[in-house]
């Protein structure tokens, strides 16, 4: 029987590139999208795409801010496709601003989506892949700004570096049941996230990468592929950075 991949934020961007490549390496794949409109935008065309690769693929519809809705989402996919594998924590914004002025709101929305959202989603599927027996994987994206820090993203940073605690804690909790957990940390990777960076910063963070270029969503997903392959059966708790050597 195929396994099957949950990937959280996957209508665009990073997120969809791992759907496709999970699908070209035959996981069935469940869509998510945060909102209807984005299932519209997006979601169902990128697992129509994903069918393409011959694989089963879905679209669920919750925002991983929401402890039940992420729930009701894992009990949906575990019903529609009998099995859940491998879960790729991908959903995550940015507000960025300085520390002096960052507001509450800013700091919190973050912390929500990028912290928060990962403790909702993974909490019921850990559960889940415990029931089933079967062992699993769990794939986070961090970021070199968790690693590192970066000015201008004081949430973000916290949110990722928690995220990289949260791995480790993870893969010692689940590693008896055969699960393991690890976590990338990408640098900049041209998606509508990067994109809203005015030219003059983009330039500016060009010059600090050592490879010279922004990186590719399917360079995320090509190591996502790796560590959700039979492959990578014994790393576990690790951080992966793809950053063209933008930090060493
Ligand atoms: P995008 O903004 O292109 O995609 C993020 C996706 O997450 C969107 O589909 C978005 O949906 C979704 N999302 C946001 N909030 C929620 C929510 N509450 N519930 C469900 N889905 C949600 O970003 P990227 O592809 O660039 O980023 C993907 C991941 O990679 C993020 O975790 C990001 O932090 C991380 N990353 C990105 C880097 C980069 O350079 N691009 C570098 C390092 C890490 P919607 O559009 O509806 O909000």
């Amino acid at each position: 029987m195929a396994k099957t991949a949950l990937i959280t934020g996957s209508s665009q961007g990073i997120g969809a590139s791992i759907a496709l490549r999970l699908a070209k390496d035959g996981f069935n794949i469940a869509v998510n999208c945060r909102s209807e409109a984005e299932l519209e935008n997006g979601g169902k065309q990128i697992a129509a795409q994903c069918r393409e690769f011959g694989v089963d693929a879905d679209c669920f519809v919750c925002d991983v801010t929401d402890f039940e809705a992420c729930g009701e989402m894992v009990k949906k996919i575990a019903a529609r496709f009998e099995s859940l594998d491998v879960l790729v924590n991908n959903a995550g914004i940015t507000k960025d601003g300085l520390l002096a002025r960052m507001s509450e709101e800013q700091f919190g929305m973050v912390i929500d989506v990028n912290l928060k959202g990962v403790f909702n989603i993974t909490r019921h599927v850990s559960a889940l892949l415990i029931r089933q027996k079967k062992g699993g994987r769990i794939i986070n994206i961090s970021s070199v700004a968790g690693l590192y820090g970066n000015a201008g993203q004081f949430n973000y940073s916290a949110s990722k570096a928690g995220v990289i605690g949260m791995t480790k804690t993870a893969a010692k909790e689940l590693g008896a049941r055969n699960i393991t957990v690890n976590a990338v940390a990408p640098g900049f990777i041209e998606t509508p996230m990067t994109d809203v960076l005015p030219e003059k910063v983009k330039e500016q963070i060009k010059g600090q990468i050592s490879l010279g270029r922004y990186g590719r969503p399917e360079e995320v997903a090509s190591v996502v592929s790796f560590l959700a392959s039979q492959d990578a059966s014994y790393v576990s708790g690790q951080v992966i950075a793809i950053d063209g050597a933008l930090r060493m």
